[in-house]
């Protein structure tokens, strides 16, 4: 069965689909089918133009308007996005690939939370009253002006979202640019922020490559710039943007571990390293790649994990029986394979999965390695891909030392009976997210982002109104001011 997902017109400026033919093709493809479902082009200068244009020229009214004002709008965002969220969960899963079961659930819905989040959040923005005797100061929190998001393709719903919505509910406008891979569903946010009663030019949506994703962080017209994507892309998107001084949100890759003690409840770690690793074929920047587990308890957790995992149910995406889907691209199928690869040759022992399955798109089996060591570049580098690393390990000092061994630091689980060991592992790793017998949950209330190589800032919960706001200070002198001469 073929699919269109055609959009009205490539990108989304001021308040409308726009088009310029003159961009280069971006050919969209189902991944479950290798079919193309749509083209768009990449954004030329000209559309560029008017999208910064539109959007400082709407942001100055904006910003003017009171936050219960704004918030109203996201609101009736969020109740728009629930609504039609079949079809937006459909395209998610053309976008992406991911299953129905998984989109239906975790996509558009986190994106309608953060609306809804932020959109009740907008009315409580205040600065501070600082009395110094009689004299005294308030602080005004103001926005940042124009924020560039540029998103990466395994949440393309969620990501627009979780930028789109703190950045309005400040009073900033922005202009965000999906991944090549996955630009459809940032066009539908637009569509439906607008119905919701955004003004023009607050939210645009621009296709295109990394060059267009670097145009806008060299405009001296942008503020901010929110990226979700690679640590290599982080680091240029970092730099370009320190030209100009100007703000980052930096969510990046990871390699997180994810530790299971012996005295951990079976079936529930199997959960977890299944979800830390399964999930959205394995496409998830904050999956528990490296599984430590204890020598106890290690040959039960590899033949339930084996057995567990042989029960997925991989298929049509569309059908809401299907728990795992293909990867992204055939790209990203490549550099998953040369992984796979790699642990073979390094001596790896292969569980499960391992290798293509014979059908039309970019399928793969999901994987599992037992008998993986530290230095296995399997264990050291992000694979982005369904593929699940299992080491040993005999005692907590030694584990969490080895979690630790890593440039990247975005999150990290463990999975105990012994509450204090439970805690004093989540107070030990390096990592912006820890789990407790969990993994994964990336719930709006929840700061989420990373440390070391993983990025800089954080989204969801208030502590994303630091980035994309600022402090004025001012001062009030309420008598007559002396000075020496
Ligand atoms: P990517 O780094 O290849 O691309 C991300 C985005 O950056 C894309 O839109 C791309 O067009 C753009 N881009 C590329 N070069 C650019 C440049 N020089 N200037 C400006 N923009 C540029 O990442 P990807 O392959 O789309 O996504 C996978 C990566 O994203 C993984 O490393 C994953 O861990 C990470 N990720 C992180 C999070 C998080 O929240 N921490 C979430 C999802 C994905």
């Amino acid at each position: 069965m073929t699919h269109n997902a055609q959009p009205t017109a490539s990108h989304f400026i001021d308040g409308a689909p726009a088009e310029d033919t003159a961009g280069a093709p971006i050919d969209v493809i189902y991944p479950a089918t290798g079919d193309i479902i749509a083209r768009v082009h990449g954004a030329t200068p000209a559309i560029l133009e008017r999208a910064v244009a539109s959007a400082r020229a709407a942001q100055v009214d904006w910003a003017a308007r009171s936050g219960a004002e704004r918030g109203r709008i996201l609101r009736r965002a969020a109740d728009l996005i629930r609504a039609r969220n079949h079809d937006l969960s459909v395209l998610e899963t053309l976008d992406t690939g991911k299953p129905y079961q998984e989109t239906s659930v975790a996509d558009a819905a986190s994106g309608a939370d953060a609306l809804e989040y932020f959109g009740g959040m907008a009315a409580t923005l205040t600065g501070q009253h600082i009395p110094l005797g009689e004299d005294w100061a308030y602080t005004r929190r103001e926005p940042l002006g124009l924020c560039a998001g540029i998103g990466a393709w395994n949440y393309p719903t969620q990501i627009a979202c979780w930028k789109a919505a703190p950045a309005l509910a400040c009073g900033n406008a922005m202009i965000f640019k999906p991944s090549e891979t996955t630009p459809l569903s940032a066009l539908k946010v637009a569509e439906i922020l607008t119905e919701a009663g955004l003004p023009a030019g607050l939210f645009n949506v621009v296709q295109g490559m990394g060059d267009v994703g670097a145009a806008l962080v060299a405009d001296p017209r942008i503020d901010k710039v929110s990226l979700t994507g690679s640590v290599p892309t982080g680091r240029k998107v970092y730099a370009a943007a320190a030209e100009g001084m100007k703000h980052v949100t930096m969510e990046l890759g990871g390699k997180s571990p994810l530790v299971i003690f012996d005295d951990a409840d079976l079936e529930s770690a199997v959960s977890g390293a299944i979800l830390g690793n399964f999930y959205s074929s394995g496409q998830v920047c904050s999956n528990g790649t490296r599984v430590f587990v204890q020598d106890g308890i290690r040959p039960a957790f590899l033949s339930r994990l084996a057995e567990r995992v042989s029960q997925a149910v991989i298929g049509d995406p569309m059908d809401p029986d299907t728990s795992f889907g293909p990867l992204v691209s055939a790209r990203q199928l490549e550099i998953v394979e040369s992984y796979i690869a790699r642990g073979q040759s390094e001596g790896a022992r292969l569980i499960c999965g391992g290798s293509r399955l014979s059908r039309p798109g970019y399928w793969l089996a999901p994987t599992v390695f037992a008998d993986v060591t530290d230095d296995m570049t399997i264990a050291r580098e992000e694979i982005f891909g369904p593929v699940m690393a299992v080491l040993g390990f005999s005692e907590e000092s030694e584990v969490l030392a080895r979690a630790n061994a890593t440039a990247f630091g975005l999150s990290a689980g463990v999975f105990t009976r012994d509450l204090t060991r439970a805690h004093r592992m989540a107070a030990g790793f390096q990592a912006g997210t820890c789990f407790i017998n969990s993994y994964n949950d990336a719930p709006v209330e929840v700061p989420f982002g990373g440390m070391k190589l993983s990025g800089v800032g954080r989204e969801n919960a208030a502590a994303a109104i630091e980035h994309y706001s600022q402090l004025k200070s001012v001062f009030v002198r309420m008598g007559a001011l002396e000075a020496p001469y």
